[in-house]
């Protein structure tokens, strides 16, 4: 076994309570460019074009993050062998859930069954309301399938609206300049605070509140483990940094955790 998978093996054999803290870099191997990557999809889109208030001032805005949208989701994206060992560990018991940064849903995908999403899903949408405040959605509480989305522009509605209410339709994911929801940030502190190891994984862990995540679970006591291909802002604060390709070292450190028993 190579050596950063048998230190990771180690940490998870040492501990019963481990929460995963994942990022971009997670689906990178499923073909889902994190902001790094070369080519892809950001490379053609800024998010930063799609800040909430922009969303909601201007109908052109939201055409063009449709278009985003479907080319976000045009490769069919599955699983890849980091969020398949994940659900392995949840189902071996030994992993108390995820907290995703994630909006692509591939964690339930691959069988997680706890999955604590920081900034929504790009799998639904949902209304946002006719003029909501700034940063907070103010909907009628209906949501749809993204592909509800998909078809009405391509039936050639410009600016699909709630088919309840006539609001503003966003997917179910936090932009720029939107605020989380401060339930789901709870639910991912009281699993963070739960933790005995809390293992943060493909994340630059520079976009906040997110990145405290890791902070969080370490000052409540966890050991605190960084799984990066590169370095991050939080390596000197991390007990343990293991550098790689958490597609390649996850599945083999949680083989032999799982196969010990
Ligand atoms: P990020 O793009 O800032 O950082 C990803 C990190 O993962 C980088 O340090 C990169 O070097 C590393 N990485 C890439 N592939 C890896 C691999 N196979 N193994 C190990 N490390 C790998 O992503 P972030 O920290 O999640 O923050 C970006 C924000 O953008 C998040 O809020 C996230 O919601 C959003 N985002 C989500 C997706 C998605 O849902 N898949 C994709 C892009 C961006």
């Amino acid at each position: 076994m190579a050596e950063p998978s048998r230190q990771l093996a180690a940490l998870f054999a040492a501990h019963a309570r481990v929460v995963a803290f994942t990022g971009a870099g997670v689906s990178t191997a499923s073909g889902i460019p994190d902001f790094r990557s070369p080519v892809g999809v950001w490379t053609r889109y800024d998010p930063r074009d799609f800040t909430f208030a922009k969303y909601v001032a201007d109908p052109a805005v939201r055409r063009r993050a449709w278009d985003m949208r479907r080319e976000f989701w045009a490769s069919e994206p599955l699983p890849n062998p980091a969020h398949t060992a994940l659900a392995r560990l949840e189902d071996a018991g030994r992993l108390l859930g995820v907290v995703t940064q994630n909006i692509d849903g591939l964690h339930q995908a691959a069988g997680s069954r706890r999955v604590v999403e920081l900034h929504g899903t790009s799998r639904t949408v949902m209304c946002l309301g006719r003029s909501p405040r700034v940063g907070t959605p103010d909907g009628c509480g209906w949501t749809g399938p993204t592909q509800w989305a998909f078809e009405a522009v391509d039936m050639g509605v410009e600016d699909p609206r709630c088919p309840d209410c006539g609001g503003i339709v966003k997917s179910a994911t936090v932009s720029f300049g939107q605020n989380l929801s401060v339930e789901v940030f709870e639910e991912a502190e009281t699993l963070a605070t739960s933790a005995d190891l809390l293992v943060a994984i493909g994340s630059s862990l520079q976009v906040y509140p997110a990145a405290a995540i890791p902070l969080v679970a370490r000052d409540a006591g966890a050991t605190l483990v960084i799984l990066n291909d590169e370095p991050t802002p939080l390596d000197d604060d991390a007990d343990h940094v293991v550098r790689g390709r958490a597609d390649e070292i996850l599945p083999v450190a949680v083989a032999a955790v799982a196969e010990a028993g």
